[in-house]
């Protein structure tokens, strides 16, 4: 990689055109008056090898990864982070000059990120976290919560045996109730995520009774469209700290931009603004 090339970097998937990363990098390379491009790139499962392993001799420092690529990406990938390999996943890839492919996930620190700057006053063991869905999204909640020291986390799914699965892969901190008890874990939790894509538009509403929220409680949806969930209008009117979703959005995106154009950008009110658009 050779350093008169223009910076390059951009985001890899099928389909690929509702991506906002293009908007978010777009906003912090206008911002930060950098001279290089973000742009999104379609690619078929088959030929995401050869597309990894051309861009660098293009000049792309790295891309963001996503559906339906994130874990062939990382068996691509020649180094993995450790929470890239927790997850299962990756999301940022990184070329180095070397040449070789560095894969990282930073959903998780995102999420956290996006939780700590919504909620300051959040303490990862003021109680449990109740997790909601056992999906890809959840297995970086879970990660990154128990990064953050979090002990007691509940993890409840439509699928039990996808909950089990994640229970056998994190440990004993993470226990697992029916899908139907969900309403009752609520009553219980500090701290509530939505992980499922209950509530997004076009999903199923979200259905989970929320009689048992108390004042108090931090409950963030990593669901951003729309931006006021059911669940987070139904926190606030109950007292709750609520956080919406897209703060994850923007906060995953940190590392990488970081890694690929050489400044830690802010995620402020206008990087919001800039990616509602
Ligand atoms: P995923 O792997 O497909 O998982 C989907 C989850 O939703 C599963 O737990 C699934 O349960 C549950 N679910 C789907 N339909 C349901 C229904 N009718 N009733 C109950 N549960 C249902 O998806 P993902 O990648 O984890 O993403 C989940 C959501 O998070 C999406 O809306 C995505 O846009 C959002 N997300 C946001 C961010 C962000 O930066 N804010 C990042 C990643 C993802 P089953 O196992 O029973 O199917």
């Amino acid at each position: 990689m050779s350093d008169h090339k223009i910076p390059l970097a951009g985001v890899i998937g099928a389909p690929i055109a509702h991506s906002k990363s293009p908007r978010l990098h777009g906003h912090w390379l206008r911002t930060y008056g950098i001279p290089g491009h973000y742009v999104p790139l379609h690619v078929e499962p088959d030929d995401l090898e050869t597309v990894l392993r051309t861009l660098p001799k293009m000049g792309f420092r790295g891309v963001n990864i996503t559906i339906p690529h994130k874990v062939a990406a990382l068996e691509i990938a020649d180094q993995i982070s450790d929470r890239a390999t927790l997850i299962g996943a990756a999301n940022t890839l990184t070329f180095r000059a070397d040449g070789k492919i560095h894969a990282d996930n930073t959903d998780g620190y995102g999420f956290l990120e996006n939780l700590k700057q919504g909620a300051p006053g959040w303490k990862p063991n003021a109680g449990p976290a109740l997790v909601l869905g056992a999906g890809g999204a959840a297995r970086a909640v879970i990660v990154a919560l128990m990064e953050a020291g979090a002990a007691d986390i509940i993890l409840t799914n439509r699928t039990r045996p996808k909950a089990d699965e994640l229970r056998a892969a994190f440990g004993k901190k993470v226990r697992v109730v029916d899908w139907v008890k969900a309403g009752n874990a609520v009553e219980e939790a500090a701290t509530v995520v939505n992980t499922t894509s209950l509530g997004m538009v076009g999903a199923p509403e979200f259905r989970v009774p929320l009689d048992g929220l108390r004042p108090g409680t931090v409950v963030t949806d990593i669901v951003y469209a729309p931006l006021r969930t059911k669940l987070l209008e139904a926190a606030d009117a109950a007292g709750c700290i609520t956080v919406d979703g897209l703060g994850m959005l923007l906060h995953q995106g940190v590392p990488g931009f970081e890694r690929w154009f050489g400044v830690r950008p802010e995620v402020d009110v206008n990087t919001r603004a800039a990616v509602l658009g």
